[in-house]
Protein backbone atom coordinates (compact mmCIF):
# COMPACT_ATOMS: atom_id res chain seq x y z
CA UNK A 1 0.00 0.00 0.00
CA UNK A 2 1.33 3.65 -0.45
CA UNK A 3 1.73 6.00 1.70
CA UNK A 4 -1.27 7.58 3.25
CA UNK A 5 -1.59 11.46 2.45
CA UNK A 6 -2.62 13.60 5.41
CA UNK A 7 -4.14 17.14 5.47
CA UNK A 8 -1.88 19.94 6.44
CA UNK A 9 -1.34 20.94 10.02
CA UNK A 10 -4.00 22.98 11.31
CA UNK A 11 -6.33 22.69 8.16
CA UNK A 12 -9.03 20.69 9.15
CA UNK A 13 -11.76 18.07 7.38
CA UNK A 14 -15.57 18.98 8.69
CA UNK A 15 -16.89 15.53 8.73
CA UNK A 16 -20.51 14.71 7.86
CA UNK A 17 -21.68 13.92 11.33
CA UNK A 18 -20.78 17.87 12.15
CA UNK A 19 -21.91 19.44 9.36
CA UNK A 20 -25.93 19.48 10.23
CA UNK A 21 -24.00 21.98 13.42
CA UNK A 22 -22.60 24.20 10.39
CA UNK A 23 -25.80 24.54 8.35
CA UNK A 24 -27.57 25.16 11.66
CA UNK A 25 -25.16 28.26 12.69
CA UNK A 26 -24.92 29.08 9.02
CA UNK A 27 -29.07 28.96 9.13
CA UNK A 28 -29.65 31.23 12.33
CA UNK A 29 -27.01 34.02 10.74
CA UNK A 30 -28.43 34.52 7.57
CA UNK A 31 -31.76 34.64 8.64
CA UNK A 32 -30.94 37.38 11.36
CA UNK A 33 -28.55 39.65 8.49
CA UNK A 34 -31.93 39.21 6.82
CA UNK A 35 -34.09 40.92 9.35
CA UNK A 36 -31.30 43.53 8.98
CA UNK A 37 -31.17 44.53 5.43
CA UNK A 38 -27.70 43.28 5.35
CA UNK A 39 -26.32 41.63 1.49
CA UNK A 40 -23.99 39.00 0.47
CA UNK A 41 -20.80 39.30 -0.97
CA UNK A 42 -18.44 36.70 -1.79
CA UNK A 43 -14.44 37.67 -3.11
CA UNK A 44 -11.88 35.51 -4.12
CA UNK A 45 -9.50 33.38 -1.67
CA UNK A 46 -6.85 34.82 -3.46
CA UNK A 47 -5.60 38.75 -3.53
CA UNK A 48 -2.67 40.18 -4.56
CA UNK A 49 -0.36 40.37 -1.31
CA UNK A 50 0.01 44.11 -1.32
CA UNK A 51 -3.85 44.72 -0.43
CA UNK A 52 -2.84 43.03 2.89
CA UNK A 53 -0.01 45.03 3.49
CA UNK A 54 -1.15 48.35 2.61
CA UNK A 55 -4.78 47.83 4.88
CA UNK A 56 -3.89 45.20 7.91
CA UNK A 57 -0.92 46.71 8.14
CA UNK A 58 3.09 46.18 7.54
CA UNK A 59 3.71 45.40 11.20
CA UNK A 60 1.05 43.28 12.67
CA UNK A 61 1.42 39.57 13.60
CA UNK A 62 -0.85 38.65 10.43
CA UNK A 63 1.51 40.05 7.84
CA UNK A 64 4.75 39.92 9.49
CA UNK A 65 4.58 36.29 10.12
CA UNK A 66 1.23 34.11 9.38
CA UNK A 67 -0.18 34.91 5.80
CA UNK A 68 0.47 32.44 3.41
CA UNK A 69 2.46 34.18 0.65
CA UNK A 70 3.79 32.69 -2.70
CA UNK A 71 4.47 33.81 -6.06
CA UNK A 72 2.22 32.56 -8.58
CA UNK A 73 3.19 31.47 -11.94
CA UNK A 74 3.52 34.74 -13.81
CA UNK A 75 6.04 35.71 -10.68
CA UNK A 76 2.90 38.05 -8.80
CA UNK A 77 3.03 37.98 -5.09
CA UNK A 78 -0.09 36.12 -4.13
CA UNK A 79 -1.90 35.33 -0.60
CA UNK A 80 -4.35 33.47 0.79
CA UNK A 81 -6.68 35.70 2.53
CA UNK A 82 -5.77 36.17 6.20
CA UNK A 83 -9.07 37.77 6.99
CA UNK A 84 -12.40 39.20 4.74
CA UNK A 85 -12.56 42.79 5.40
CA UNK A 86 -9.34 44.10 3.09
CA UNK A 87 -11.09 42.03 -0.35
CA UNK A 88 -14.46 43.35 0.60
CA UNK A 89 -13.31 46.68 0.81
CA UNK A 90 -11.22 46.47 -2.51
CA UNK A 91 -14.19 44.43 -3.86
CA UNK A 92 -16.39 47.93 -3.32
CA UNK A 93 -14.15 50.29 -5.06
CA UNK A 94 -13.49 48.34 -7.92
CA UNK A 95 -16.74 47.72 -8.68
CA UNK A 96 -17.94 51.21 -7.49
CA UNK A 97 -20.33 50.12 -4.62
CA UNK A 98 -19.59 53.31 -2.27
CA UNK A 99 -20.17 56.00 -4.69
CA UNK A 100 -23.36 57.94 -2.34
CA UNK A 101 -24.60 55.11 -1.21
CA UNK A 102 -24.32 52.86 2.11
CA UNK A 103 -23.98 49.30 1.97
CA UNK A 104 -24.69 46.75 4.49
CA UNK A 105 -23.01 43.70 3.64
CA UNK A 106 -21.94 40.28 4.53
CA UNK A 107 -19.86 37.36 3.58
CA UNK A 108 -18.43 33.62 4.97
CA UNK A 109 -15.43 31.73 4.38
CA UNK A 110 -11.66 30.44 5.01
CA UNK A 111 -8.95 32.39 5.99
CA UNK A 112 -5.92 31.37 6.46
CA UNK A 113 -3.11 32.04 8.99
CA UNK A 114 -0.07 30.83 9.77
CA UNK A 115 -0.32 30.63 13.51
CA UNK A 116 0.91 27.88 15.95
CA UNK A 117 -2.25 25.22 15.61
CA UNK A 118 -4.15 24.72 19.16
CA UNK A 119 -7.72 24.43 20.28
CA UNK A 120 -9.66 27.48 18.96
CA UNK A 121 -6.53 28.54 16.40
CA UNK A 122 -5.97 27.40 13.43
CA UNK A 123 -4.13 27.55 10.00
CA UNK A 124 -7.01 27.35 7.90
CA UNK A 125 -10.65 28.67 9.87
CA UNK A 126 -13.89 30.46 8.90
CA UNK A 127 -15.08 33.26 9.58
CA UNK A 128 -18.26 35.30 8.88
CA UNK A 129 -17.96 38.68 9.05
CA UNK A 130 -20.07 42.30 8.34
CA UNK A 131 -19.43 45.50 6.98
CA UNK A 132 -21.22 48.78 7.03
CA UNK A 133 -19.84 51.25 4.52
CA UNK A 134 -21.18 55.19 4.06
CA UNK A 135 -22.32 56.25 8.02
CA UNK A 136 -20.41 57.25 10.32
CA UNK A 137 -22.56 57.93 12.92
CA UNK A 138 -22.42 56.00 16.46
CA UNK A 139 -26.14 54.37 15.42
CA UNK A 140 -24.55 52.01 12.97
CA UNK A 141 -21.75 51.16 15.43
CA UNK A 142 -24.91 50.12 17.90
CA UNK A 143 -26.60 48.48 14.83
CA UNK A 144 -23.54 45.99 13.94
CA UNK A 145 -23.31 45.48 17.95
CA UNK A 146 -27.19 44.67 18.32
CA UNK A 147 -27.12 42.62 15.31
CA UNK A 148 -24.04 39.97 16.51
CA UNK A 149 -26.28 40.48 20.03
CA UNK A 150 -28.89 38.76 18.30
CA UNK A 151 -27.29 36.24 16.13
CA UNK A 152 -25.93 34.99 20.04
CA UNK A 153 -29.67 34.56 21.49
CA UNK A 154 -30.19 32.95 17.99
CA UNK A 155 -28.24 30.42 18.49
CA UNK A 156 -28.87 30.01 22.46
CA UNK A 157 -25.43 31.03 23.34
CA UNK A 158 -25.56 33.03 26.84
CA UNK A 159 -22.75 34.32 29.49
CA UNK A 160 -21.07 36.01 26.49
CA UNK A 161 -18.82 39.34 27.72
CA UNK A 162 -19.18 42.31 25.28
CA UNK A 163 -16.10 44.63 25.74
CA UNK A 164 -15.86 47.77 24.18
CA UNK A 165 -13.12 50.69 23.72
CA UNK A 166 -12.63 53.90 21.98
CA UNK A 167 -8.94 54.26 19.82
CA UNK A 168 -10.30 57.67 18.68
CA UNK A 169 -8.79 59.25 15.75
CA UNK A 170 -5.73 59.27 14.52
CA UNK A 171 -3.77 62.12 15.75
CA UNK A 172 -5.16 60.84 19.50
CA UNK A 173 -3.99 58.01 19.12
CA UNK A 174 -0.15 59.57 18.17
CA UNK A 175 -0.23 61.45 21.17
CA UNK A 176 -1.00 57.75 23.02
CA UNK A 177 1.76 56.75 21.00
CA UNK A 178 4.12 58.73 22.69
CA UNK A 179 3.35 58.45 26.05
CA UNK A 180 3.34 54.47 25.29
CA UNK A 181 6.83 54.49 24.33
CA UNK A 182 7.86 56.52 27.25
CA UNK A 183 6.61 54.03 29.89
CA UNK A 184 7.47 50.80 27.80
CA UNK A 185 10.74 52.29 27.46
CA UNK A 186 11.31 52.39 31.00
CA UNK A 187 11.12 48.84 31.46
CA UNK A 188 13.12 47.71 28.69
CA UNK A 189 14.06 44.64 30.18
CA UNK A 190 10.80 43.26 30.66
CA UNK A 191 9.96 43.55 27.41
CA UNK A 192 10.31 40.17 24.48
CA UNK A 193 11.53 40.34 21.20
CA UNK A 194 8.38 41.32 19.67
CA UNK A 195 7.64 44.10 21.86
CA UNK A 196 10.84 45.64 21.96
CA UNK A 197 10.73 45.14 18.04
CA UNK A 198 7.08 47.07 18.38
CA UNK A 199 8.41 49.60 20.71
CA UNK A 200 9.91 51.64 17.73
CA UNK A 201 7.59 50.20 14.99
CA UNK A 202 3.82 49.95 16.43
CA UNK A 203 4.29 50.47 20.41
CA UNK A 204 0.30 50.16 20.51
CA UNK A 205 0.56 46.31 19.40
CA UNK A 206 2.44 45.62 22.48
CA UNK A 207 -1.22 45.73 24.18
CA UNK A 208 -2.04 43.33 22.41
CA UNK A 209 0.81 40.71 23.39
CA UNK A 210 -0.43 37.14 23.93
CA UNK A 211 3.12 36.49 26.35
CA UNK A 212 1.50 36.17 29.80
CA UNK A 213 4.99 37.05 31.44
CA UNK A 214 4.05 40.80 30.37
CA UNK A 215 0.73 40.82 31.23
CA UNK A 216 1.56 42.94 34.63
CA UNK A 217 3.46 45.75 32.24
CA UNK A 218 0.62 45.57 30.00
CA UNK A 219 -1.94 46.07 32.64
CA UNK A 220 -0.08 49.39 34.34
CA UNK A 221 0.35 51.14 30.83
CA UNK A 222 -1.30 54.10 30.44
CA UNK A 223 -4.88 54.01 28.49
CA UNK A 224 -5.81 55.40 25.60
CA UNK A 225 -9.28 56.60 27.21
CA UNK A 226 -7.01 59.20 28.71
CA UNK A 227 -5.91 60.53 25.54
CA UNK A 228 -8.88 60.51 23.47
CA UNK A 229 -10.43 63.60 21.78
CA UNK A 230 -13.79 65.19 22.36
CA UNK A 231 -15.38 63.85 18.73
CA UNK A 232 -14.68 60.36 19.80
CA UNK A 233 -15.53 60.73 23.21
CA UNK A 234 -18.82 61.62 22.18
CA UNK A 235 -19.61 59.42 19.34
CA UNK A 236 -18.71 56.76 22.19
CA UNK A 237 -21.38 57.64 24.51
CA UNK A 238 -23.69 58.02 22.43
CA UNK A 239 -23.11 54.70 21.18
CA UNK A 240 -23.17 53.57 25.35
CA UNK A 241 -26.68 54.84 25.50
CA UNK A 242 -27.83 53.20 22.63
CA UNK A 243 -26.57 50.17 24.01
CA UNK A 244 -27.91 51.07 27.30
CA UNK A 245 -31.49 51.63 25.96
CA UNK A 246 -31.30 48.02 24.20
CA UNK A 247 -30.21 46.32 27.07
CA UNK A 248 -26.89 45.21 26.07
CA UNK A 249 -24.35 45.06 28.66
CA UNK A 250 -21.18 45.80 28.56
CA UNK A 251 -17.37 45.98 29.83
CA UNK A 252 -15.03 48.67 29.04
CA UNK A 253 -11.96 47.67 28.01
CA UNK A 254 -9.51 50.46 27.94
CA UNK A 255 -6.71 48.43 26.65
CA UNK A 256 -8.87 46.45 24.00
CA UNK A 257 -6.77 46.78 21.02
CA UNK A 258 -7.30 45.07 17.61
CA UNK A 259 -4.80 42.83 15.71
CA UNK A 260 -5.28 44.87 12.64
CA UNK A 261 -3.94 48.20 12.29
CA UNK A 262 -7.01 49.95 10.06
CA UNK A 263 -9.44 50.43 13.03
CA UNK A 264 -9.86 53.51 14.78
CA UNK A 265 -12.90 54.92 17.33
CA UNK A 266 -15.26 51.91 18.37
CA UNK A 267 -13.14 48.28 18.71
CA UNK A 268 -15.39 45.89 20.56
CA UNK A 269 -14.51 42.27 21.11
CA UNK A 270 -17.05 39.49 22.07
CA UNK A 271 -15.08 37.02 24.50
CA UNK A 272 -16.15 34.13 26.40
CA UNK A 273 -14.29 32.48 29.28
CA UNK A 274 -15.02 28.79 28.19
CA UNK A 275 -12.71 28.26 25.94
CA UNK A 276 -9.44 28.64 27.48
CA UNK A 277 -6.73 30.92 25.75
CA UNK A 278 -8.97 31.30 22.52
CA UNK A 279 -11.59 33.04 24.12
CA UNK A 280 -12.41 35.73 21.60
CA UNK A 281 -15.20 34.14 19.31
CA UNK A 282 -16.20 38.12 17.26
CA UNK A 283 -14.54 41.16 16.75
CA UNK A 284 -14.90 44.56 15.46
CA UNK A 285 -14.88 47.90 15.15
CA UNK A 286 -14.53 51.09 13.28
CA UNK A 287 -12.22 51.65 10.28
CA UNK A 288 -12.78 54.97 8.55
CA UNK A 289 -9.75 55.35 6.71
CA UNK A 290 -9.06 51.99 5.27
CA UNK A 291 -11.43 53.07 2.18
CA UNK A 292 -9.23 55.66 1.08
CA UNK A 293 -6.16 54.07 2.19
CA UNK A 294 -7.16 51.43 -0.25
CA UNK A 295 -7.50 53.68 -3.00
CA UNK A 296 -11.42 54.39 -2.76
CA UNK A 297 -12.57 58.20 -1.65
CA UNK A 298 -13.24 58.32 1.92
CA UNK A 299 -15.79 56.07 3.84
CA UNK A 300 -16.67 55.71 7.22
CA UNK A 301 -17.24 51.76 7.79
CA UNK A 302 -17.56 49.58 10.87
CA UNK A 303 -17.63 45.92 10.74
CA UNK A 304 -16.90 42.66 12.52
CA UNK A 305 -15.63 39.34 12.07
CA UNK A 306 -16.41 36.00 13.94
CA UNK A 307 -14.80 32.89 13.99
CA UNK A 308 -16.93 29.82 13.46
CA UNK A 309 -14.89 26.75 14.78
CA UNK A 310 -14.95 28.48 18.08
CA UNK A 311 -18.45 28.98 17.95
CA UNK A 312 -18.89 25.29 17.23
CA UNK A 313 -16.88 24.72 20.03
CA UNK A 314 -18.79 26.85 22.27
CA UNK A 315 -22.26 25.56 21.73
CA UNK A 316 -20.22 22.03 22.29
CA UNK A 317 -19.08 23.72 25.38
CA UNK A 318 -22.53 24.69 26.06
CA UNK A 319 -24.02 21.28 25.53
CA UNK A 320 -26.71 22.86 23.12
CA UNK A 321 -27.61 19.82 20.49
CA UNK A 322 -28.37 20.22 17.49
CA UNK A 323 -29.70 17.15 15.98
CA UNK A 324 -28.95 15.68 12.49
CA UNK A 325 -31.49 15.18 10.06
CA UNK A 326 -32.84 12.04 9.62
CA UNK A 327 -33.97 10.60 6.36
CA UNK A 328 -38.43 10.30 7.01
CA UNK A 329 -37.73 7.36 4.45
CA UNK A 330 -35.63 4.16 3.95
CA UNK A 331 -37.10 2.31 0.48
CA UNK A 332 -36.28 -1.91 0.87
CA UNK A 333 -36.92 -3.75 -1.61
CA UNK A 334 -36.01 -7.75 -2.92
CA UNK A 335 -37.23 -9.11 -5.88
CA UNK A 336 -36.84 -9.00 -9.51
CA UNK A 337 -39.34 -6.63 -10.29
CA UNK A 338 -39.78 -4.89 -6.77
CA UNK A 339 -35.83 -3.51 -6.70
CA UNK A 340 -36.11 -1.33 -9.83
CA UNK A 341 -39.66 -0.32 -8.92
CA UNK A 342 -38.14 0.64 -5.49
CA UNK A 343 -36.48 3.72 -7.16
CA UNK A 344 -39.44 4.79 -9.08
CA UNK A 345 -41.17 4.81 -5.87
CA UNK A 346 -38.28 6.91 -4.33
CA UNK A 347 -38.66 9.61 -7.39
CA UNK A 348 -42.90 9.61 -7.11
CA UNK A 349 -41.79 10.70 -3.31
CA UNK A 350 -39.66 13.35 -3.93
CA UNK A 351 -42.11 14.61 -6.94
CA UNK A 352 -45.09 14.60 -4.51
CA UNK A 353 -44.18 15.29 -1.24
CA UNK A 354 -42.08 18.07 -0.23
CA UNK A 355 -38.52 18.52 1.42
CA UNK A 356 -39.08 14.69 2.00
CA UNK A 357 -35.97 12.86 2.55
CA UNK A 358 -35.99 9.11 0.71
CA UNK A 359 -32.86 7.13 0.91
CA UNK A 360 -33.27 3.93 -1.34
CA UNK A 361 -31.41 0.57 -0.33
CA UNK A 362 -28.87 0.34 -3.25
CA UNK A 363 -26.49 -2.97 -3.66
CA UNK A 364 -29.43 -5.33 -2.64
CA UNK A 365 -29.33 -7.68 0.10
CA UNK A 366 -31.83 -9.61 2.22
CA UNK A 367 -35.04 -7.81 3.91
CA UNK A 368 -33.15 -8.09 7.20
CA UNK A 369 -29.72 -6.73 6.18
CA UNK A 370 -31.63 -3.76 4.28
CA UNK A 371 -33.68 -3.29 7.35
CA UNK A 372 -30.46 -3.07 9.72
CA UNK A 373 -29.36 -0.10 7.14
CA UNK A 374 -32.74 1.76 7.92
CA UNK A 375 -32.34 1.29 11.45
CA UNK A 376 -28.30 2.47 10.83
CA UNK A 377 -29.42 5.51 9.31
CA UNK A 378 -32.24 6.49 11.69
CA UNK A 379 -34.87 6.65 9.63
CA UNK A 380 -38.61 7.36 10.36
CA UNK A 381 -40.33 4.90 8.22
CA UNK A 382 -39.00 1.52 6.09
CA UNK A 383 -41.44 1.18 3.08
CA UNK A 384 -40.92 -2.40 1.79
CA UNK A 385 -41.48 -3.52 -1.33
CA UNK A 386 -42.03 -7.53 -2.62
CA UNK A 387 -42.53 -9.06 -6.05
CA UNK A 388 -46.25 -10.34 -4.25
CA UNK A 389 -47.25 -7.10 -3.17
CA UNK A 390 -46.24 -5.10 -5.84
CA UNK A 391 -48.74 -7.05 -7.98
CA UNK A 392 -51.06 -5.86 -5.90
CA UNK A 393 -50.30 -2.65 -5.93
CA UNK A 394 -49.42 -2.70 -2.06
CA UNK A 395 -46.42 -1.55 0.20
CA UNK A 396 -45.73 -2.30 3.55
CA UNK A 397 -45.12 0.88 5.83
CA UNK A 398 -43.05 -0.07 8.98
CA UNK A 399 -42.33 2.40 11.49
CA UNK A 400 -38.69 2.29 12.58
CA UNK A 401 -38.77 4.82 15.82
CA UNK A 402 -41.38 3.02 17.75
CA UNK A 403 -42.84 -0.27 18.05
CA UNK A 404 -45.54 0.07 16.15
CA UNK A 405 -47.05 -2.76 13.86
CA UNK A 406 -46.25 -2.34 9.93
CA UNK A 407 -49.71 -1.63 7.44
CA UNK A 408 -50.11 -1.98 4.03
CA UNK A 409 -51.33 0.77 2.11
CA UNK A 410 -51.86 1.58 -1.42
CA UNK A 411 -49.85 4.53 -3.70
CA UNK A 412 -52.25 6.80 -2.82
CA UNK A 413 -52.64 6.00 0.90
CA UNK A 414 -48.32 6.06 1.21
CA UNK A 415 -48.24 9.40 -0.45
CA UNK A 416 -51.30 10.95 1.71
CA UNK A 417 -49.82 9.43 4.88
CA UNK A 418 -46.21 11.34 3.82
CA UNK A 419 -47.26 14.49 3.75
CA UNK A 420 -47.68 14.05 7.66
CA UNK A 421 -44.59 12.83 8.59
CA UNK A 422 -42.29 15.63 7.16
P1 LIG B 1 -6.82 36.38 18.29
O1 LIG B 1 -6.58 37.52 19.21
O2 LIG B 1 -7.57 35.22 18.94
O3 LIG B 1 -5.60 35.96 17.54
P2 LIG B 1 -7.49 38.12 16.15
O4 LIG B 1 -7.47 39.42 16.84
O5 LIG B 1 -6.30 37.72 15.35
O6 LIG B 1 -7.82 36.95 17.20
P3 LIG B 1 -9.47 38.80 14.13
O7 LIG B 1 -8.47 38.93 13.06
O8 LIG B 1 -10.13 40.00 14.63
O9 LIG B 1 -8.82 37.96 15.33
O10 LIG B 1 -10.55 37.72 13.69
C1 LIG B 1 -11.89 37.69 14.20
C2 LIG B 1 -12.20 36.38 14.83
O11 LIG B 1 -11.78 35.28 14.02
C3 LIG B 1 -11.47 36.12 16.14
O12 LIG B 1 -12.13 36.76 17.19
C4 LIG B 1 -11.55 34.63 16.27
O13 LIG B 1 -12.81 34.22 16.75
C5 LIG B 1 -11.40 34.18 14.84
N1 LIG B 1 -10.02 33.77 14.57
C6 LIG B 1 -8.94 34.57 14.32
N2 LIG B 1 -7.84 33.84 14.09
C7 LIG B 1 -8.23 32.53 14.17
C8 LIG B 1 -7.55 31.28 14.00
N3 LIG B 1 -6.26 31.22 13.69
N4 LIG B 1 -8.27 30.14 14.17
C9 LIG B 1 -9.58 30.18 14.48
N5 LIG B 1 -10.28 31.33 14.64
C10 LIG B 1 -9.62 32.49 14.48
MG1 LIG C 1 -4.56 36.62 15.85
Amino acid sequence: MSKKIQAIRGMNDTLPDVTHIWHFLEDKFKSVLNSYGYNEIRMPIVEKTELFCRSIGEVTDIVEKEMYTFDDRNGDSLTLRPEGTAGCVRACIEHGLLHNQQQRLWYAGQMFRHERPQKGRYRQFNQIGVEAFGISGPDIDAEVILLSARFWKALGIEGLELQLNSLGTNEARTNYRNVLVEYFSESKDKLDEDSLRRLDTNPLRILDTKNPEMKDLVANAPVLTDHLDQESKDHFEQLLSILDENCIKYVLNPRLVRGLDYYNRTVFEWVTTKLGAQGTVCAGGRYDGLVEQIGGKATPAVGFALGVERIIAMLEELQISVPAPVPDVYVIAAGEKAQPHAIYLAEKLREEVHDIKVVTNAGGGSFKSQFKKANKIGAKFAIIIGDNELEHGIYGVKPLLDDSEQVECTLEQLLEKMQHVV
